[in-house]
């Protein structure tokens, strides 16, 4: 399909690209282009202008910042996946990045474009969520930073605004906390039927990709681990508060079911890692 017409700009900062969205209302940022413009072509999404940042190469990085990790929201996920500073000190978002698409999706799709795109099928946002990651947005009244408990709203809805930049994504290092993630697909390059995310050590942390409108966390299996149950026993509780799809990949009773038992595998891949 062809997607309806726009305008197209390229911006050479972060600066100008604030301010190019601010001239049209209905104006959207091209990261990667990797969900974009697949939705321009179904005409899910009909912007009246592009403002082209994939080249705003400022923002690539992944760099440490005391206790956190810093990434710039235009890293490649083949970036992400390669980084030996994630590996070495938050590796569950190194190996999920590598989980993502392919390689030619994996090498133009961004962390921020995955983020800010707000998909619950994303593998990005739900193990970002569990890291409890923090997001920084610049826009024309200056740089805000979003919690990610606060910043995934709806159906491919986050708290940006039309006219902000994400430009940050902050992790905290994960040391030697016990992680998994989990996606579960027919084929590897395939988005999640359902996938978990774990972080063992601390307080434990399990969110959950494509599940409901949003990634989620999995509040109700905290809490009974937090309370002392067994994998098993609080694995029982991970459809709770959920509302998954019904599609032509699982139907909602299946992605139910399949919750349970992925939860409980990467408590335990978790806790022995
Ligand atoms: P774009 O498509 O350029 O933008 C997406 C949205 O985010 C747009 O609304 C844009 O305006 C906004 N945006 C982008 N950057 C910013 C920013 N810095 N600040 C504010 N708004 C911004 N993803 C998975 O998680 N798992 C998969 O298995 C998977 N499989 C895929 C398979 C295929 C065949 C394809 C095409 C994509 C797949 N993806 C998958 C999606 C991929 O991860 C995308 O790269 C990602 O969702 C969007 O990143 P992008 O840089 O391409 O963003």
């Amino acid at each position: 399909m062809i997607p309806a017409a726009f305008d197209y700009s390229r911006a050479s900062s972060v600066e100008e690209a604030i301010s190019l969205l601010g001239s049209h209302e209905d104006a959207k940022l091209l990261a990667g282009g990797q969900s974009l413009l697949p939705a321009m072509k179904l005409r899910l999404a009909r912007p009246s202008m592009l403002v082209d940042i994939g080249r705003l190469r400022d923002l690539s990085y992944v760099r440490e910042d005391g206790n956190v990790i810093a990434i710039g929201a235009l890293t490649r996920h083949h970036d992400v996946a390669a980084s030996d500073a994630l590996h070495d000190l938050c590796p569950i978002l190194s190996y999920a990045a590598g989980e993502i698409g392919d390689p030619q999706v994996r090498h133009m799709g961004t962390i921020g474009g995955s983020v800010a795109h707000g998909d619950p099928a994303g593998d990005m946002p739900s193990v970002l969520l569990a890291l409890d990651a923090e997001f920084v947005a610049r826009g024309p009244n200056g740089t805000r930073t979003i919690a990610s408990r606060d910043f995934f709203t709806s159906l491919f809805e986050t708290d940006l605004h039309q006219d902000e930049v994400l430009t940050e994504i902050r992790v905290p290092k994960t040391g030697g906390r016990g992680w998994s993630y989990i996606k579960f697909n027919r084929r590897a390059q395939d988005w999640a039927i359902v996938g978990v995310a774990a972080l063992n050590g601390g307080a434990p942390a399990i969110s959950l990709t494509h599940i409901g409108l949003t990634p989620m966390r999995a509040v109700a299996v905290e809490r009974a681990l937090a309370d002392g149950a067994d994998p098993e026993t609080a694995a029982q509780h991970a459809a709770e508060g959920t509302a998954p799809p019904d599609d032509s990949f699982a139907s909602a009773e299946y992605r139910r079911e399949l919750a349970k038992v992925l939860v409980r595998r990467a408590i335990l891949d978790a806790m022995s890692s």
